[in-house]
């Protein structure tokens, strides 16, 4: 249960004074939680101002600079209305102080109004921009008219909040202003340390300064008052980490060491030697598995730094000990592709292997379930389907999940519940800078994979403006016609009426002018069986072009193909255009990368693209997408369920994450229950960020 201290600040925006209904459902579209169904006081608080207006400059008209907010006292002459045939034009107000004449400008104001705001003959403060126009001076929709005798009713600074439509900043701030004395005073859970350390004030203190800005610094990422709430929010998502973990281990008592016997097998089953990076994340899992604790590890490896055969290896350790595993993949075709990968290599070990996706059903899925539950089936790759409530398990012993982040924290706890506390193994693409690691995985012990398989030909990266398509569709012909292999990406799209979809289907039915039949088509809203079968013709060569839409982004493996064409690849993200190219550079053929861009590129877009040609290593390429578009969408946090951060910026406040994480385990190793003052206090703060799910994993015992 929620202490009830917090119950003000969970009571829904419209106990506010000046917030009705309509105003409450704007508001709800504005701050509400990622999940929640309104906006709660809470909510406002935590929506922080992002400017200031400052009225402070007082000017003349003649002095006041161009473009830059200043504050005039003036006298009101006359109205200027715009005429009948001219209603676009806009109303102005003529006035003058001793300097000179300024017109304030108004479109589409009604008279009357004008003429109540600003009556003739009235001396008045204005604040608002002043333009200079072939020597005259005009104002654009004054932000502010007040009564000049009544100089010190004059809002001087005011916070600026990001809006949405319909709702005015002087409603917004009248709300936040409402809300702000409900703010509780609430026990303190920093670590008393950390708060001399960073000068932190308390929670309430942060919260009122910060929207109350006086000046820029005020409203920096750096201010301590800023960094005071950047770290509760950590510290309440690294807590709700740490008890997730503490929760996992809890469930413990397995020990999956194994003779190693089918692991030599497996191993000698391979046409290569594993890397020495491969080894030692072996060594690593391994260990763990061998230990009575439960495994929870992430394995971050770059795209094609064959983490596949980690799995198989780890998968042969949990057969060792009589256990069986499951291979969770994120996409139907992810997950076929892994058992067609891996069916051989565990033939060949003694492993026998069963795919289970959601397109199995009648007989053969009941064949299935009867085999898993019987355990003559030992490791079992699918989709989610693979836990769902009738999927009976004999002994599952490891679940290995691939390219986690398309799962979230909460399916981690789910996908453990089958079986004895199983061991968890995550293997990850996305080439996570250290600091996201720490803040979505901050649960889990992390393996990198290092360095790729011998032989791989470093990839050829070119950049390429949209102008000269026709001379990339000639060359990409000469290359198909001497037996390459291409993927063709087509551009997400931007404009609403037009899919991502169309534009992929367009540019098939261009390509197929050139190449005739030998171009195929994959893309998301193909049924699964269409999207196997036109992976599978282009594995078999079949096609040889296939044009796709960012459905191939994660884990495809056509080893042969040797070039990739990304159109449009100023619109992707720079980790998403390092794994697109990815798909190539997996044989032995020497392997190209074409970046097709539309002219002019920002200057991020050059950033990007100037990276991608620069390097392939997936962390540098990571650490600095995280410099060039902050936390945000790296992670893919929308179709992920990794949590994003309302306040914290993992780019701003990474050295308070890292000692969040150390906080939180800290705290959990000295009172494991939360039940001394400062655990209670931080649950306080876990309740406060919705945190609710972990905290009661504390009475789930
Ligand atoms: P990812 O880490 O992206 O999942 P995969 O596991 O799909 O990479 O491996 C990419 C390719 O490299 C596969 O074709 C795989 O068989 C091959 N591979 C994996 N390990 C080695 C190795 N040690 N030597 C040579 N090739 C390897
Ligand atoms: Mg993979």
């Amino acid at each position: 249960m929620r202490p009830s201290l917090l119950d003000p600040l969970f009571a829904p925006v419209s106990v506010l004074p000046g917030v009705g209904p309509k105003v409450a459902k704007l508001m709800d579209g504005l701050v509400t939680a990622p999940g929640a169904s309104e906006a709660r006081v809470r909510d406002l608080l935590f929506h922080l101002p992002t400017g200031l207006i400052d009225r402070r400059r007082r000017e003349e008209i003649m002095s006041a600079p161009t473009g830059t907010l200043v504050t005039l006292e003036l006298r009101i002459d006359r109205h200027v209305m715009p005429s009948r045939e001219a209603r676009n034009q806009p109303a102005r107000v003529m006035a003058h102080d001793a300097t000179g004449e300024i017109a304030l400008t108004y479109f589409r104001a009604k008279p009357q109004w004008l003429e109540t705001l600003l009556p003739i003959g009235a001396t008045l403060l204005v604040s608002g921009r002043v333009e200079w126009f072939n020597g005259r001076a005009s104002m654009i929709h004054p932000d502010f008219v007040g009564d000049a005798e009544k100089a010190a009713s004059l809002p001087l600074v005011e916070p600026v909040y990001a809006m949405t439509a319909g709702l005015t900043g002087k409603v917004l701030r009248k709300a936040i202003g409402n809300a702000l004395p409900q703010l509780p005073a609430l026990p303190e859970w920093i670590e008393p340390g950390v708060v001399a350390r960073e000068k932190f004030e308390s929670f309430a203190a942060s919260i009122l300064a910060l929207h109350g800005p006086e000046d820029q610094a005020d409203l920096s990422p750096q201010n301590p008052h800023f960094r005071r709430l950047a770290y509760d929010e950590f510290l309440a998502s690294q807590m709700a980490l740490a008890l997730s973990r503490q929760r996992m281990r809890k469930a413990s008592g397995r020990s999956l060491g194994g003779d190693g016997t089918i692991r030599v097998r497996a191993e000698a089953a391979l046409p290569f030697q594993l890397t020495d990076g491969q080894r030692d994340a072996l060594r690593e899992i391994h260990a763990d598995m061998a230990k009575p604790d439960r495994m929870l590890r992430l394995l971050q490896g770059d795209v094609g730094a064959g983490k596949t055969v980690v799995a198989l290896l780890a998968m042969a350790a949990a057969k060792e000990s009589g256990a069986q595993s499951a291979l969770l993949a994120p996409t139907e075709i992810l997950a076929r592709q892994h058992f067609a990968g891996l069916t051989r290599w565990c033939d060949a070990a003694g492993l026998s292997i069963a795919l289970l996706t959601g397109r199995d059903n009648g007989r053969t899925r009941a064949a299935k379930l009867e085999a898993i539950a019987n355990g003559e089936i030992d490791v079992v790759v699918g989709t989610h389907a693979l836990f769902q409530d009738d999927v009976a398990y004999h002994d599952l012993g490891l679940v290995v999940v691939d390219e986690q982040h398309r799962f979230g924290v909460h399916q981690r706890l789910t996908l453990t519940r089958k079986g004895r506390a199983p061991d968890l193994l995550v293997m990850t693409a996305t080439p996570i800078p250290r600091t996201l690691v720490l803040a979505a995985f901050g649960d889990m012990d992390v393996s990198r994979l290092h360095g790729k398989p011998a032989g791989r030909k470093p990839i050829t990266t070119v950049a390429v403006p949209l102008e000269r398509l026709d001379e990339i569709v000639a060359r990409i012909g000469r290359a198909i016609d001497e037996g390459d292999k291409v993927y063709w990406v087509c551009p997400l799209v931007e404009e609403s009426d037009k899919s991502e979809l169309t534009s992929a289907e367009e540019r098939a039915e261009v390509l197929r002018q050139f190449y005739g039949e030998r171009v195929g088509l994959v893309h998301g809203r193909m049924s699964g069986e269409e999207k196997d079968r036109a992976m599978a013709d282009f594995k078999s060569g079949q096609t040889c072009v296939v044009v796709a839409t960012t459905v191939i982004e994660v884990g495809v493996d056509v080893p042969d193909a040797s070039i990739i064409v990304i159109e449009h690849a100023e619109r992707f993200g720079l980790s998403q255009l390092h794994q697109l190219r990815g798909r190539v550079g997996r044989g032995s053929k020497a392997s190209s990368c074409v970046l097709l861009y539309k002219a002019p590129l920002g200057e991020t877009a050059k950033a990007r693209i100037a990276v991608m040609r620069e390097s392939e290593d997936g962390f540098r390429i990571a650490e600095e997408d995280l410099k060039l578009r902050g936390e945000g969408d790296l992670l893919g946090t929308r179709q992920s369920g990794v949590q994003s951060f309302r306040i914290a910026r993992v780019d701003e406040h990474a050295d308070l994450l890292e000692i969040a994480r150390n906080d939180a385990r800290f705290l959990l190793n000295q009172d494991p229950e939360l039940a001394s003052p400062r655990g209670e206090a931080v649950r306080i703060l876990m309740y406060l960020f919705g945190k609710d799910d972990a905290v009661r994993l504390l009475r789930a015992g």
